[in-house]
């Protein structure tokens, strides 16, 4: 059955990787789907792939520029009538060093650009239009770095830490007007954020089956390798109304990984 029917979808990031999953899966279910992202023919690609208009559009929006954000919700209203389901998914993970010593502060003002700063103006222009229709759900993507340390970047990390800050904050205050807001954290998946992560000793010759390598020896969970269309099920649980009851959580799909 078509879970989203008749709702209204935006998906930042979803060019590629965990937010691409998201955009197909949301269409599958009957949602329109706005796409933005900074790669462009990726983005076409996808939007393409779907059918293109009346039911998917893709635009060019970097989600750390509040005039991109600002105008990438009033595009999706315009063409859909309104904005049920936002989903701040777009992230960065920065250089994969994890030293306070060699981490620079250029590079943490980039992450925090996006992971923290892209996720708030999401939140605040999707309230913006849901606030006075009283619904509405907003999803952002965190990490299992949200809530523990010693596995990413500091700024990664930190920014992640911040995601849930928000998304407990902004549940807090907007369930009054009937909007869930809730996060999802990911353990690994095998997307290009995810390669950059992987320490210079396990990017071997063949990155990928390094990468596969290194997440599998140190998941939780053995014998099932996570991929992005988990977190694309999670997303479609909390984006539809089966999830009426549930704000201010952040779904761990990371296969125990935090509480073991
Ligand atoms: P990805 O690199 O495949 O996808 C991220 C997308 O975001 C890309 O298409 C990229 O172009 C886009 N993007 C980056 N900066 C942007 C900006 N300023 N404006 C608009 N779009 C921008 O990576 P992914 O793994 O699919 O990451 C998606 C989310 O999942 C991120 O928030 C990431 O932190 C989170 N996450 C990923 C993993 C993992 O293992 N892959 C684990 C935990 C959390």
């Amino acid at each position: 059955s078509q879970r989203l029917l008749g709702k209204v979808a935006l998906v930042t990031g979803g060019a590629s990787g965990i937010g691409e999953s998201i955009v197909r899966l949301f269409h599958k279910h009957g949602a329109k789907v706005c796409i933005v992202d900074l790669q462009d023919g990726l983005g076409q690609q996808v939007c393409e792939s779907l059918g293109g208009e009346p039911n998917t559009f893709y635009l060019h929006c970097n989600v750390s520029k509040e005039d991109d954000v600002r105008d990438a919700v009033d595009f999706t209203v315009d063409k859909f009538g309104t904005l049920d389901i936002m989903v701040n998914n777009a992230g960065l993970s920065g250089p994969p060093t994890r030293d306070i010593l060699a981490e620079k502060l250029s590079d943490f003002e980039k992450v925090f650009d996006v992971n923290v700063k892209g996720v708030f103006l999401g939140m605040q222009h999707a309230a913006r239009i849901m606030i006075p229709r009283n619904k509405g759900s907003i999803i952002s993507i965190s990490s299992v770095a949200s809530v523990i340390g010693g596995i990413g970047p500091h700024a990664y990390t930190a920014s992640k830490h911040a995601v849930l800050g928000l998304t407990k904050n902004v549940a807090a205050e907007l369930g009054k007007h009937g909007i869930r807001v809730n996060s999802i954290a990911p353990y690994a998946v095998p997307t290009n954020l995810a390669l950059a992560h992987l320490p210079e000793s396990e990017r071997t010759e063949d990155a990928w089956i390094g990468f596969r390598a290194f997440v599998a020896k140190n998941a939780n969970l053995q014998g099932v390798e996570l991929t992005a269309d988990d977190l694309a099920y999670a997303a479609l649980f909390l984006a539809s109304d089966e999830s009426r009851y549930i704000s201010g959580d952040n779904l761990m799909v990371d296969g125990g990984f935090t509480s073991a």
